[in-house]
């Protein structure tokens, strides 16, 4: 049989190449690094972690990305095997040594008979000789593949940027200038009515804001970023600034809905609201604040609202590439392109977000391909596993009536919420005790689990019918 060919091989491609190989199936894996870098790697390993070193929550019983780890090592996982051997002490989360963790799959993928490793770019569609194709390039696929996906899409939004808002350690607020009040005093589920941070500021004071802002330093693009666009919920600040005077007072810094105590009988003519970011509320995030200034200019410029004169930022602003596509359009229920089938996607790009789901996505692209190369049918997990429920979010697979808008199709981390709901909710303790509301909860989260993994289990059996060759 011909070889699957794989593009990238970051988390997800990684996990494709391993399963495709076990079901003994050659694979030709693509990777540019370190021949040509992302902006977020650092090193030439596969599987590399370029941000946290989490994949979160462990507990298969009450989680649902630690039900999606249970369900990857019952598949045989390298990714997750990888992770136990590297693991590093964090609580009930399982945290993994980065370097071993990349080590140990680049070694385990070097060294399988069956996989050979290309260090090069792939900079335009494959070839049509190649057939079978995973494309696994990741949220920074390099620009002239991007270019050649969204041409064949034709979509307008594969790649943007996403925005991040700085983050202020709350104790180097000053209270004597701003206080704590929600709009209209509104409490949301466990709020109080007073769960935001206000700035105030006058005309003048806001009339020179804005000027900073536009005048402000930005991050300097490279040619290809400048036809990024932004989504439109997530505009930076200067932006929306540039857009007109009073864009922002009629937007993020609007002062309706407030009382200045320290001052109650003058109305601010803008405000601007920081939000709690962390349980122990030393952290908060100024609200709407993404921004592509640069760090010199974001002190300088948000250290003229007052209240904020000698703020400390624990995180400025930026603006990361993101790139996917608008997969329940784009995609049939196994991932493949419904425009050129031969193309398979997997990873973040298909609209998955996290290192675990991405590779959760790799292995069912894995299976899948494994399973068209050998000429079979296979069916995707049930919609009831984490592996299927995620699968689809992202394809619409179970989702009767989609509004398959670009916009409206967000990446997601696993959650209960992608799951199908149960025939029956649990009522009663195993001891027979009638359950109350967070003891309801939490019963309904081991039944969706138990559930899974016995779903998971029939389709192991049922199905999949591959070779393990690994
Ligand atoms: P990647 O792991 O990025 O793998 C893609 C691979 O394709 C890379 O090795 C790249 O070099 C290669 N490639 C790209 N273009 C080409 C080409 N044309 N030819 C050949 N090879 C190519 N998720 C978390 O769970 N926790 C975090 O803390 C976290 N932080 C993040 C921080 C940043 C800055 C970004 C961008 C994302 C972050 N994510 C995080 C989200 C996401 O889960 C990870 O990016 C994850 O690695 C995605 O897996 P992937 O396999 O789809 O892509």
């Amino acid at each position: 049989t011909q070889p699957v060919h794989i593009i990238g091989a970051g988390l997800a491609g990684s996990e494709a190449a391993w399963q495709v190989a076990r079901a003994g199936i050659r694979v030709v894996l693509h990777e540019m690094r370190p021949d040509r870098m992302t902006q977020a790697h650092k090193t030439d390993g596969l599987a590399e972690l370029v941000c946290s070193n989490s994949f979160r929550s462990d507990d298969a019983a009450n989680n649902a990305v630690g039900l999606l780890h249970a369900e990857m090592r019952k598949l045989g996982s390298l990714v997750m095997r990888a992770a136990d051997v590297n693991q590093v002490p964090a609580g009930g989360a399982l945290a993994v040594d980065r370097d071993g963790f990349s080590a140990a799959v680049t070694k385990a993928l070097a060294e399988h008979p069956l996989i050979e490793i290309r260090r090069e770019e792939i900079g335009g569609l494959p070839p049509e000789d190649w057939g079978n194709v995973i494309i696994a390039t990741g949220p920074l696929t390099s620009a002239p593949l991007a270019e050649a996906i969204r041409a064949l899409t034709d979509e307008s939004a594969l790649a943007f940027f996403d925005a991040i808002a700085p983050i202020v350690h709350r104790d180097s607020i000053d209270m004597s200038v701003a206080w704590f009040q929600s709009r209209y005093d509104k409490a949301g589920p466990g709020g109080s009515g007073a769960d935001y941070l206000n700035c105030p500021m006058t005309r003048e004071q806001y009339d020179a804001f804005v000027d900073a802002l536009i005048e402000g330093e930005k991050v300097d693009f490279k040619d290809w970023e400048r036809d990024t666009p932004y989504f439109d919920g997530c505009l930076p600040i200067e932006v929306m600034a540039e857009r007109g005077r009073e864009t922002l007072r009629h937007g993020p810094m609007k002062p309706v809905g407030l009382t200045n105590p320290h001052n109650p009988l003058v109305k601010p003519y803008a405000i601007v609201q920081l939000r709690q970011d962390n349980k122990l509320g030393t952290l908060f995030n100024m609200v709407g604040f993404q921004t592509k200034l640069n760090y010199g200019a974001q002190q300088r410029v948000f250290r003229t609202i007052p209240g904020l004169e000698n703020a400390e930022f624990a995180r400025l602003g930026g603006l990361h590439r993101n790139t996917f596509l608008n997969s329940p359009k784009l995609l049939d229920p196994q991932l493949r392109l419904r425009a050129a089938p031969r193309l398979r996607f997997a990873g973040q790009m298909t609209g998955c977000e996290g290192y675990v789901e991405s590779a959760g996505i790799g292995l069912v692209a894995g299976l899948c391909a494994a399973a068209d190369a050998l000429g079979q049918a296979l069916a995707t997990p049930p919609p009831t596993t984490a592996l299927g429920a995620l699968l689809g979010h992202i394809t619409g697979g179970h989702i009767e009536t989609i509004d398959a808008g670009p916009r409206s199709f967000q990446p997601m981390n696993i959650n209960f919420g992608l799951f199908p709901p149960l025939a029956t909710a649990p009522t009663h303790g195993p001891d027979g005790k009638k359950l109350r509301g967070p003891e309801k909860s939490v019963a309904k989260k081991q039944a969706l689990s138990a559930r899974a993994l016995a779903d998971l289990d029939g389709w192991i059996g049922d199905s999949l019918k591959l070779p393990a060759a690994a």
